[in-house]
């Protein structure tokens, strides 16, 4: 495997990691796995060897990988650097956290709605990957892109689509702010993916077209008949579709003409929900007070805990209290983040009732607590 120094040396500057000199270290080496050169056959050599030190959720490794080249000076190959591909199952070559690590941080954000806060004191108490806010956010965003990456990936659609006839397909552009440059995604509903989605400057035909042909190379690709096309029908995409699959059936979303008569009651909604968030506020606040209480044992509103007294009740329950606390959070937060919902059952009243459901729990919780039973058992 090939790697560009330019992008190493780049990634190197924006991404300092000061390893605490005391850090133990599993050393692991790794050769490149082929032994001959692709272009001449002859033996390839070891010129370099590169020392990578990533956090893995059982410890820190320090990889050592022995670069090879051919040595062959008149060879076309010769200035190429090779590395062991090995290192890639591990973690990317310019990365501080290996996948597993980064795996764990995508889970905790977007599927448990953690905050950062949350994920970094997490990540220093359990594992001792000690890690800037910054740092995690840019691990984050590489999750994001690596999950893109393998929702495209042609072998995972394949399997996805294996025993689909026939797919139907819907574009949509999404203008994320009003001036800002309109997402089209074009998703597919039979599976509800997401197949592709591009920013776009205009609508104009010839740049939406651009999407359709690539919606024609993925279903060709994958061998199905597009049994059929929805949109919202504004000019660009009724010329398009009908240009780049003129047998295929073209529908009006049900859910844009729902949207479009239901539009009085969505505007108050949405005014609802802008309220709802106004009111509902200061989580950051009160995570950050439970996240300063854990690693600060002397910071009220909860006393001392040191470590050899932690396996005493009183400290179980107070740390059990703070994870109930935490769990709180996540979820209001999660509440408040989540958009979905249409017309016939607008996003705005999801919001108020499962506000409304977290607000019954907490008073389910101090009646218990008035009654003198454990907080930690009357989570609900
Ligand atoms: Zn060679």
């Amino acid at each position: 495997m090939l790697v560009a120094h330019h992008i190493l040396d780049k990634e190197g500057t924006l991404m300092p990691y000061r390893w605490p000199v005391d850090t133990e270290f599993t050393r692991i080496e790794l050769a490149v796995e082929e032994q001959w050169c692709r272009t001449c056959g002859g033996a390839l050599t070891i010129c370099d060897h590169r020392h990578h030190r990533v956090f893995t959720l059982t410890g820190p490794l320090h990889l050592v990988c022995k670069l090879a080249h051919c040595p062959t000076r008149a060879c076309p190959a010769h200035p190429q650097t090779l590395s062991p591909a090995a290192e890639t199952a591990i973690a990317m070559p310019w990365w501080v956290l290996g996948w597993d690590v980064v795996c764990w941080l995508g889970q905790r954000r977007f599927a448990r709605h953690w905050s950062v806060g949350q994920i970094r004191a997490e990540l220093a108490d359990m594992y001792q990957i000690r890690l800037s806010a910054d740092a995690i956010e840019t691990y984050i965003h590489r999750y994001q892109q690596m999950l893109a990456a393998r929702r495209q990936a042609p072998g995972q659609l394949a399997a996805a689509y294996a025993d689909v006839e026939a797919v139907r397909l819907a574009i949509d552009g999404l203008q994320p702010e009003k001036g800002h440059e309109t997402l089209y995604v074009v998703r597919e509903l039979e599976r509800k993916r997401v197949w592709f989605a591009e920013p776009l400057l205009s609508s104009a035909t010839t740049e939406v077209q651009q999407l359709l042909v690539q919606a024609r190379v993925w279903a060709e690709r994958l061998g199905k008949r597009v049994r059929l096309w929805m949109s919202d029908k504004q000019d660009a995409f009724v010329r398009g579709i009908a240009a780049e699959f003129p047998e295929v059936p073209h529908r009006y979303c049900a859910n844009h003409c729902l949207r479009d008569v239901a539009k009085p009651v969505l505007e108050a909604d949405s005014h609802a929900k802008v309220k709802m968030r106004r009111t509902v506020r200061g989580l950051r606040a009160i995570e950050r007070e439970v996240l300063a209480a854990q690693h600060d044992p002397d910071a009220p509103p909860f006393p001392a805990v040191q470590a050899e007294e932690s396996r005493c009740p009183q400290a179980q329950a107070e740390a059990g209290a703070r994870d109930v606390v935490l769990d709180y959070c996540a979820a209001v937060r999660g509440i408040l983040n989540d958009d979905q919902g249409g017309p016939l059952h607008p996003p705005g009243l999801r919001m108020a009732e499962a506000l409304g459901e977290v607000q019954a729990s907490l008073h389910r919780n101090l009646a218990a607590k008035k009654g003198g039973l454990l907080t930690t058992d009357s989570r609900s």
